[in-house]
């Protein structure tokens, strides 16, 4: 019998994928307490330190197996299952518990597994909550080895199958990857979570999240899986069959096409240009940027060199960063977000001790109180804009007179700078982003006192909705098609106009080819995003007419403000098909 389950889709070149499906029924191995004699012991550590040599040559072999090419967060997937198999934290504890209580390895790993889920549960921070996932990972493959369990998942040949799992392992999603897998479905994750980056990663669609989808769907059933709406079509009718595949067949021919469209200059059908720009993280993201043809970085996030580490990276090591980045970049301009910690992006080094650390002090709060960190990087940035063109960008602005303590700042480091006879471009400029309501709202200040915007969405649409961007639960309130949302956007749009500076956006938004309509019709012409996501959205924009979006945008609008609430989405809707 046909039926549909939902989950939140992960879309690859291709959003949807036709398989079998293949349940993934492995269950944890059942461990019980075991006590053991004292003159065991020694023979208890020896099993479990062998048990970690093979876990450990297990992954060591996944990561051999990985093409050169492999984008640089799978690899650091293993590397962290790898990390955590030395982690002292996990071994010595375990071996303390075996000589002191004397338990057997695998009952001893277990209550150590179940310490740490504790200190993972009580973090406030829901990204590094998830992480958890990675630790039962870990445990789970050292324990099968301690319980001689053959795992026989990946041995078979998974050409055109769909996973449908509980869980999956980041190691386990590559492994079946390489041996064909067209998709998977997991019953947990969030769009945060490890399996959803990796989907992304691997390029492959999936759906996470369909809660007791290994007990739905049937072994050998054929399914549809619809990573753009996050559908799972199973044993679908001859007739959605062929729809589907029709989509399928239609989407290879566009990614033949979208490969083409790379040197096409970047021009409404009503002849108004556009930019495309990249958001990068890492120097290694650049290549994909410009094969893309990106124009800019418009958003480079600095947050990664303060990650994993206990002190803060000094000024050298910024300016390395940037130095680098900017030659591979052969001229193109960079925009340098200065450190946006705290929040979703917490460090090693960070206590939380408020109870909202999405409202506390995060982003440039954190740099007006700690100047010294933020000094740092503000120098080896304005030192950075003396090697090509550089423009440095605040975030989680939210009064203006943040901008002008940070304004003061960078001029202050540039008299330091001219008297230490150092090389800076004067005329960098400096920009700032509106992620919060009131910057938003107060967006025409803003812009008197900034030299470009650029519209944070991901942290925009959570504030005005008032929902934490990483809880799954709240997932369904997420919507970037809020009349509220696009108000706000369309305020800080007007602002930038009205004073004449450029404005961007380099939230996710600006990659949805599907809303590119709506944000050219409020007066957007600058795009940065995921460099995977260049090349549709110029596709997107390419076909549409700005002129007649802007007409219809305004017609929206006016109706909204005339009270017609309810249309507003079904309005935007039809503009956009
Ligand atoms: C945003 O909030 O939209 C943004 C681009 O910043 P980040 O996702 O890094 O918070
Ligand atoms: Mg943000």
């Amino acid at each position: 019998m046909t039926f549909s389950c939902h989950g939140i889709g992960i879309s690859a070149s291709y959003s949807i994928a036709i398989g079998k499906v293949h349940r993934l029924e492995r269950d944890q191995p059942t461990i019980r307490p075991r006590q053991i004699r004292s003159d065991e012991t020694g023979n208890e550590i020896s099993r479990f330190c062998d048990a970690i040599i093979r876990s450990r040559s297990d992954l060591l072999a996944v990561r051999e197996q990985l093409p050169a090419s492999t984008a640089s967060d799978i690899v650091d997937f293993i590397n962290t299952h790898l990390l955590m198999m030395e982690d002292q934290a996990l071994t010595q504890a375990v071996e303390d518990i075996i000589k002191r209580d004397l338990f057997s390895a695998e009952w001893a790993l277990q209550l150590r597994h179940n310490e740490l889920i504790k200190v993972f549960d009580e973090m406030e921070d829901p990204y590094l909550r998830t992480r958890k996932d990675d630790l039962d990972h870990v445990v789970t493959r050292i324990q099968k080895h301690l319980l001689q369990v053959e795992d026989t998942s990946t041995d078979q040949n998974m050409e055109g199958k769909v996973i449908v799992a509980r869980d999956l392992s980041p190691s386990d999603t590559i492994l079946m990857r390489q041996q064909g897998i067209c998709a998977f479905i997991t019953e947990y994750g969030s769009p945060m979570s490890h399996t959803a980056i990796l989907a992304r990663s691997l390029n492959i669609p999936a759906i996470v999240g369909i809660k007791a989808s290994t007990k739905l769907l049937h072994e050998g059933e054929t399914i549809v899986v619809d990573g753009l709406y996050g559908i799972a079509t199973a044993s679908p009718e001859q007739r959605q069959l062929d729809q589907f595949k029709q989509r399928l067949q239609e989407e290879r021919g566009k990614e033949q096409t979208l490969k083409a469209l790379s040197k096409i200059p970047s021009v409404s059908t009503d002849g108004q240009p556009f930019e495309l720009m990249a958001n990068i993280e890492l120097p290694e993201d650049i290549e994909t940027a410009l094969k893309n043809n990106a124009t800019a970085i418009g958003l480079y996030r600095t947050e990664f060199l303060y990650m994993n580490r206990q002190t803060p990276p000094a000024e050298e090591e910024h300016f390395n960063a940037y130095a680098e980045i900017i030659e591979n970049l052969d001229g193109l301009p960079l925009t340098i977000r200065t450190l946006d910690l705290g929040a979703d992006k917490p460090v090693d080094n960070q206590h939380h001790d408020n109870c909202n650390p999405a409202l506390g002090m995060r982003a440039i709060r954190l740099c007006l109180k700690e100047t010294e960190l933020f000094k740092t990087q503000l120098r080896a940035i304005i030192r950075a804009s003396a090697l090509g063109p550089v423009r440095l960008m605040i975030p989680m602005l939210t009064t203006v007179r943040e901008i002008d303590q940070s304004r003061k700042l960078i001029s202050d480091i540039q008299q330091e700078l001219k008297v230490e006879g150092i090389a800076y471009d004067a005329d960098m400029p400096v920009g700032g982003m509106i992620e919060v309501p009131s910057a938003a709202l107060d967006a025409h200040n803003f812009a008197r006192k900034l030299d470009f915007l650029s519209i944070g969405t991901n942290d925009l649409i959570q504030y005005t909705l008032a929902i934490d961007r990483v809880d799954e639960e709240l997932n369904y309130l997420y919507d970037p098609l809020h009349p509220a949302v696009i108000r706000l956007i369309r305020i800080s749009i007007e602002a930038a106009h009205a004073y004449n500076i450029p404005i961007s956006m380099c939230g996710e938004m600006a990659g949805d080819p599907q809303l590119a309509g709506l944000l050219a019709g409020l007066g957007l012409r600058e795009f940065s995003m995921q460099p995977n996501s260049l090349l549709k959205t110029k596709q997107a924009l390419l076909a549409t007419d700005f002129g007649q979006l802007t007409i219809q945008a305004d017609k929206i609008f006016r109706a909204l403000e005339n009270g017609h609430h309810e249309s507003f989405s079904d309005n935007i809707l039809k503009m956009l098909h």
